[in-house]
């Protein structure tokens, strides 16, 4: 069972709109819809952003609660990860980055660094990234710790020595955002290599590593994320986001991984009960 692949869909992200696809996923209604559909091709997690009424990302805590309740209403049993990072605006307030988490999702993403996005900061201050980490703690919430370059490795592990983080440690490697580490892979086997042993790894390739990225990361024993917040085409076509899962399902099935259910990733991932 260990061995099972866990698949995160990430649907809507900060960046995509309407205008730059047809399948943008950034109202209630189509997050909603997206869900549903990608639960049932073998989805077992919700990487989960809110926008507001013009598609500019927030974090506002109302929006995650109605989210949050139209899954329960419509019976998505998904587990739910909801973004903390640095997009959904108040980048150096802990306080207002972190204000959905009092809804205790059973995750919650957690940068552990800062980086540069192409046009803004990628900004994680120590104060931002405690703060969070805390809150989480508190309710009991695993952080899916986003790596966006290797020295959020390292920082993530010094909050764990510091007792700030514990363990088993979740990570996402997020390759190939403009700015951050590339999706190489010589790059993944090396950030691969670097966390803690008995930690569990996730891999997002974005754009055009979107492929290579995630069928390394399926043959190397990680999981995978994939979904509009990470890649908008697939062969140079725009696709859904139940395009991207299928993509992903059958390469998991070429190379012989079974796919976790919701149950399977709780108990690989170590989750509250
Ligand atoms: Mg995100």
């Amino acid at each position: 069972m260990k061995n099972k692949l866990i698949i995160t869909l990430a649907p809507t992200g900060n960046v995509p709109t309407r205008e730059m696809t047809p399948f943008a996923a950034t109202t209630n209604e189509t997050i909603i819809r997206d869900l549903k559909e990608c639960e049932a091709l073998g989805v077992s997690i919700a990487h989960l952003h809110v926008r507001d009424d013009q598609e500019k990302p927030v974090s506002d805590r109302n929006r995650f609660k109605l989210l949050s309740e139209l899954m329960d209403k419509e019976g998505i049993n998904l587990i739910k990860q909801f973004s903390t990072g640095a997009r959904g605006g108040g980048m150096n307030d802990p306080e207002y980055r972190g204000q959905m988490l009092d809804l205790k999702p059973l995750m919650a993403s957690l940068s552990t660094g800062s980086s540069n996005f192409p046009d803004s900061i990628n900004g994680n201050s120590p104060e931002v990234i405690r703060e969070l980490a805390l809150k989480m703690k508190k309710y009991n919430i695993k952080p899916e710790i986003e790596v966006f370059d290797y020295s959020m490795i390292s920082s993530a592990v010094h909050l764990l020595k510091k007792g700030i983080l514990e363990g088993p440690l979740h990570f996402n490697f997020v390759m190939n955002v403009p700015g951050s580490i590339k999706g190489t892979p010589k790059n993944l086997m090396i950030l691969a290599d670097a966390i803690p042993e008995g930690s569990t790894f996730n891999v997002c390739g974005i754009g055009k590593a979107q492929i290579q990225m995630l069928t390394l990361s399926i043959l190397l024993g990680g999981h995978v994320r994939t979904g509009l917040e990470d890649v908008i085409k697939l062969d140079d076509k725009l696709v859904s986001n139940a395009d991207l899962i299928k993509r992903v399902v059958s390469i998991a099935k070429v190379y012989g991984r079974e796919i976790a259910t919701v149950e399977e990733a709780k108990e690989i991932l170590s989750l509250r009960k």
